[in-house]
């Protein structure tokens, strides 16, 4: 069973994915949006003024989206809680570092998911290798630990081992 770590809760996060990532209009979105900007939708305190019409309005891309749990853990463990919202210098490093995280997660979900595949024993050694490399450290995620983390186990790394597993790679929800 893939852990419970993963489960986002938006109301721990300062509203991380409406402002750090790119949007692109199209298919998912109905505007365009640059990376480490705030959503037009979005509202003091976090809460988004359109929430309850964003499929009719064509927001589809946010209602199926999911952080993997990195946006409670960015505003909870590396920011103390604060948001870019109250501390504009705040904005910057908490986009870069809940993108950051985001990977780390969607990469931890992947190989957590990639165990019920019925891989080869050898590759199992490996995906665990993987596993334990992005192992979150005990006291909570730091901006250095991550740093370090990506450098011991670059997600792009898990993307290219998952695409050479015979089968295919499991799908994360929202992509
Ligand atoms: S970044 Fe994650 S926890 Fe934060 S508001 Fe978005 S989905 Fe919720």
């Amino acid at each position: 069973m893939v852990s419970a770590d993963f489960i986002h809760d938006c109301s721990q996060c300062a509203a991380l994915c409406c402002m750090a990532p790119t949007i692109n209009k199209g298919a998912r979105f109905p505007i365009d949006k640059p990376a480490c900007t705030a959503c037009p939708n979005l509202m003091e305190g976090g809460l988004c003024q359109i929430h309850a019409e964003r499929e009719d309005l064509g927001y589809l891309g946010c209602v199926d989206f999911t952080c993997f749990g990195a946006g409670q853990k960015t505003t909870q463990e590396m920011f103390g809680g604060r948001s870019w919202q109250d501390d504009p210098r705040l904005q910057e490093p908490m986009a870069r570092a809940f993108l950051d995280l985001f990977r780390v997660q969607e990469s931890r979900w992947l190989l957590q998911t990639a165990a019920f595949m019925g891989i080869p024993p050898e590759k199992e050694e490996e995906r665990r290798a993987m596993l334990a490399n992005m192992e979150p450290p005990a006291e909570g995620w730091t901006l250095e630990a991550l740093d370090a983390t990506l450098d011991r186990q670059p997600p792009d790394g898990v993307r290219a081992w998952l695409r050479s597993l015979a089968g295919g790679m499991p799908v994360p929800p929202g992509h």
